[in-house]
């Protein structure tokens, strides 16, 4: 599934080539993804020079003029930009040409992304109770410990959820929580104010560093699934249960909880 970085590295790679195109037609070869497409994205879209390409959590934005293309990539969903003859296949649900003779192409084989449409002006239902971006000015320590007093929930879960903080998933979230020392199913209202500060530092060190190396790894703008962002070897406790901590040789623990499946190292994370 595409994490918050690869989206990230999407949005910097579709940018230059769509920012101040026009939209000259749009090809919807199936009528929904996970829901229906948005009708103005036929009606509306097509004539709109587009101004920008922006990114809340996992969505991404193509501004126009009076309205945003609203797009969340889902399970398996990709975008790239081709030479407008290049034959759809398969699973090329949406085309939006544009006046550079080229298209962007929405592919996603699952349809549990989507591709919705947000009025100039108005903020769409699905990024109205967000919590703030990781790697935003609202985003620190403080904040997490401020929403996490009286949460009896496990830390990991709580920084999961997308009212607190967007865009932290499993694998982020499990090694941020190695990096910063705690336990993942320590309650969140028990954890201190030094040790948020310590896991908000975690969060954006990691975040950033998986968009830099999505920024050098990603081809073609396709946002594959994992987390092309990452190296294997570079991870400290996801996907290594049973195996040595990496820092104290300890054996990593596995346990589900919170409804997802975490590793960690009993002797580090407290
Ligand atoms: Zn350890």
């Amino acid at each position: 599934m595409p994490e918050l970085p690869e989206v990230e590295t999407t949005r910097r790679g579709l940018a230059p080539h769509l920012i101040d195109r026009r939209v000259t037609a749009a090809v919807l070869r199936r009528p929904d993804l996970r829901w229906p497409i948005a009708p103005e994205i036929a009606h509306e879209l097509p004539g709109q020079r587009l101004t920008a390409v922006t990114r809340r959590a996992k969505y991404l934005l193509v501004e126009a003029q009076t309205g945003s293309a609203l797009l969340h990539l889902g399970m398996s969903g990709s975008l790239r930009v081709l030479p407008a003859a290049t034959p759809a296949g398969l699973h090329d649900h949406v085309d939006l040409a544009l006046d550079s003779g080229r298209v962007l192409r929405f592919n996603d084989p699952r349809r549990f992304g989507c591709l919705l449409w947000q009025p100039v002006g108005t903020v769409h239902p699905l990024l109205a109770d967000l919590g703030p971006e990781p790697l935003g000015p609202d985003f620190d320590g403080d904040h997490l410990w401020r929403r996490s007093r009286g949460r009896s929930a496990p830390v990991k879960a709580f920084l999961m959820d997308q009212s607190i903080v967007v865009g932290v998933g499993n694998i982020y979230a499990a090694e941020a929580l190695f990096r910063a020392g705690i336990h993942p199913r320590r309650a969140a209202g028990r954890v201190s104010r030094a040790r948020y500060a310590a896991l908000a530092d975690a969060v954006r060190t990691i975040l950033a560093h998986a968009i830099a190396r999505g920024g050098t790894t990603l081809r073609d703008f396709i946002a594959p699934d994992g987390a092309p962002g990452y190296f294997e070897q570079e991870l400290f406790v996801y996907g290594r249960a049973g195996e040595r901590c990496k820092v104290c040789g300890t054996a990593l623990r596995a346990g589900d909880f919170g409804q997802r499946a975490t590793v960690w190292c009993p002797h580090c994370q407290r």
